[in-house]
């Protein structure tokens, strides 16, 4: 009985280990078709100021749309692109539509800040990284003051002396840097002292944990670590009206999360951007009915 039980775990290990490797070529081939098809989507999703509730930017967030599987959800994809090097070309992909469209918004009088994307490891050790990204801002016509860069712990901490170069390179562009994910990684604060950051982003872990008093001290920390460093803090995925209250208190200026608004199409972001112009100007006889 016992060899038998055995036996079979063996083979539904096996079974299992088979199907994953069979859903990652598949998923891997799909990607390569995708680049291809131009399968490859950005999304936007707002940043909004705590205080006045107005868009103060955007973080382009990729979606992979195949006629046959469907929506991929980046949580699958991007780990298998990071490891087979296909990040590198979507990564490209998403930068490029997302200064094309920035730059839209920015001619059509929509907005004028900046667009966040995210940049993997693969592509943020990359030797021409810089000249890749000053090509597609050319390609595009827009000044790098509009780019920032969301980067993990984990991309920087790998080399650290290394990161702060590549970074420098890409601050002296005024291209924006940001700390993505602030709190799961093991990046150190010595090295977060040195890195020429912008912001930091608290990891939405951080802010689901403020339901306990612990939990807030630790976001209270965190925004205090932020802004002694001066550096602006966004908190992510928020979610509830109580927690906008709270992050209020700990003087959290940024919020990104479902509460203000999912991730948008382009289509979608654009309805935004003018839905958020008519509020900025009110007209007087909708100004007077709210009186
Ligand atoms: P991220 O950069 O930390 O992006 C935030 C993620 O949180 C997004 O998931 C967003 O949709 C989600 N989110 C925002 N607000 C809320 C909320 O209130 N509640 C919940 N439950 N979720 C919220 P998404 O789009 O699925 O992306 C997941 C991750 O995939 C990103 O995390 C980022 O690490 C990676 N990713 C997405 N697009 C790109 C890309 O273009 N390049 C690279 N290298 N990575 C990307
Ligand atoms: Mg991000
Ligand atoms: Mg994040
Ligand atoms: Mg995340």
């Amino acid at each position: 009985y016992h060899a038998k039980k055995k036996g079979n775990s063996y083979l539904f290990f096996n079974d299992t280990m088979n199907r994953q490797a069979v859903k990652r070529l598949q998923i891997e081939n799909l990607m390569r078709f995708g680049l291809k098809e131009d399968h490859f989507e950005v999304y936007y999703q707002p940043k909004m100021n705590i205080r006045t509730g107005k868009l103060t930017g955007m973080e382009a967030l990729v979606r992979f749309i195949t006629p046959k599987k469907g929506i991929i959800s980046p949580g699958v994809f991007i780990p298998i692109a990071e490891e087979t090097g296909q990040i590198i070309d979507i990564g490209e992909v998403v930068l490029n539509k997302a200064c094309r469209d920035v730059k839209k918004w920015l001619d059509d009088g929509l907005f004028n800040g900046r667009v966040a994307v995210n940049l993997s490891a693969k592509q943020f050790s990359l030797p021409d990284l810089t000249s890749r990204i000053d090509i597609i801002l050319q390609k595009n016509a827009l000044p790098s003051y509009f780019l920032e860069l969301e980067i993990t712990e984990g991309t920087v901490m790998d080399d650290p002396n290394e990161a702060i170069n590549i970074m420098r390179s890409l601050s002296a562009r005024g291209i924006h840097l940001a700390m993505d994910d602030f709190g799961t990684g093991y990046s150190s604060l010595a090295y977060l002292k040195q890195f020429p950051l912008n912001t930091l982003k608290v990891d939405k872990a951080f802010i689901d944990d403020m339901k306990n008093e612990r939990g807030r001290n630790m976001v209270d920390s965190i925004v205090t670590i932020a802004h002694n460093l001066d550096l602006h803090v966004v908190a992510e995925g928020v979610e509830q009206a109580h927690q906008i209250d709270i992050l209020k208190t700990l003087n959290c200026e940024t919020v990104q999360g479902y509460y203000y608004s999912k991730p948008l199409s382009k289509d979608e972001f654009t309805e935004f951007l003018k839905q958020q112009q008519s509020k900025a100007t009110p007209s007087l006889i909708s100004s007077k009915k709210s009186n």
